[in-house]
């Protein structure tokens, strides 16, 4: 199957550079210093074979459609870095609606770079796989999507956000859609945040719409010898998929086995942990976010030690424990003080810890 055929020429004279270096969130550890996000996510969006039209009343789809193969081909792609980075571009279309429509995904190339902390693509890999795609089968890179990590942080990040509002601004890409995963070591899951022009970081949680075929394009791209020599596939061999947001279901997110009245088992305190960790990194360095044994979150920087916040049972009504280099440290208790703010309470009570430190250490304040 040849789709497009007849635009190749238009298409290739187009043709635009790719992309740069792709940083994403690391699994159990997320750096969210801006310097080490998604921060050239932008260079990562090739600009659309046509001139868009931005239509200043553009609302980011609620819906999102996907092919079934193209959503067990990611999450097997996310089981395969349980531990550690990774993602890859989604290509499809636009219906009229300004609906995405997925019809074939890709993982990392060889060379793509997992760290904990980061990802970045294989530029050689998705420059030819892409160049094929656009060109010989008439898809567009409308997409992008990477794995986050275990925690439930299952949102674009701020700094995800900010990169995506940037790039389609910058390339007059009039819309594009982000895709984040989570998994939890035998699940994943995968959510769809669309994005236009005009509602720039008003972007939208989009309920899937799957179709419950193989994708025609999976079934003629495979077979194409052109990309057989140049795709790499999952090795995990089957895709298993957590609970999916879809179409006329409910608004769900994979959330780790927090107990019930754990502050994280609330969906909106995922936000305010993401406001916490942008803010301490902000003033304190990059932050590293990790769920210990008994399921409680902790949040750590590095001021010369290593300080780690550890988010109890009871938090917020109780405050967070305080390691410094792993051993106990005591806060005055009138330090934590939370009047119904988690994130300002956290934002005064960190800012008390770390600035005593840096003046016991003599380190210059930030
Ligand atoms: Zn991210």
């Amino acid at each position: 199957m040849e789709v497009g055929k007849g635009e190749m020429k238009h298409k290739k004279k187009k043709w635009k550079k790719w992309l740069g270096k792709k940083k994403c969130q690391p699994d159990e550890e997320i750096s969210v210093n801006e310097s080490r996000g998604t921060a050239q996510l932008a260079n990562a969006v090739m600009p659309p074979c046509e001139p868009v039209r931005v239509d200043e009343r553009d609302l980011p789809a609620e819906t999102a459609v996907i092919y079934q193969s193209e959503l067990d081909y990611i999450s097997r792609c996310i089981l395969d870095y349980p531990n550690i980075e990774t993602g890859g571009q989604l290509f499809g279309f636009w219906s009229a609606a300004g609906t995405p429509v997925v019809v074939y995904a890709i993982g990392p190339g060889a060379r793509a770079n997992h760290e904990r902390t980061f990802f970045n693509q294989d530029i050689g890999y998705l420059t030819s796989l892409g160049r094929i795609l656009v060109d010989k089968y008439g898809l567009q890179h409308m997409g992008e999507w990477h794995s986050h990590h275990r925690l439930g942080l299952a949102h674009p990040s701020g700094h995800d956000a900010s990169t995506m509002v940037n790039s389609i601004r910058q390339g007059n890409l009039g819309r594009f859609l982000l895709c984040i995963g989570n998994c939890n070591g035998s699940s994943s899951v995968l959510n769809a945040f669309t994005f236009t022009q005009s509602a720039g970081y008003d972007y939208r949680h989009a309920a899937w719409r799957v179709v419950d075929v193989e994708s025609p394009f999976r079934t003629a791209i495979s077979a194409d010898a052109e990309v057989r020599r140049i795709v790499l596939d999952p090795l995990t061999p089957s895709p298993n998929h957590g609970k999916l947001f879809l179409a006329g279901g409910r608004e769900c997110f994979v959330t780790p086995d927090y107990s019930e009245d754990y502050w994280l088992k609330d969906r909106a305190n995922n936000l305010v942990l993401k406001k916490m960790m942008d803010d301490l990194s902000a003033s304190f360095g990059p932050c590293a976010v990790q769920k210990d044994d008994e399921q409680r979150v902790h949040l750590s920087v590095r001021r010369g030690q290593e300080f780690r916040f550890v988010f109890p049972q009871r938090f917020p009504y109780v405050p967070p424990l305080v390691l410094v280099d792993g051993v106990a440290a005591e806060v005055p208790p009138d330090t934590w003080v939370f009047s119904g703010d988690i994130a300002a309470a956290f934002a005064q009570f960190s800012t008390h810890v770390l600035a005593d430190a840096v003046k016991t250490e003599g380190e210059p304040a930030i």
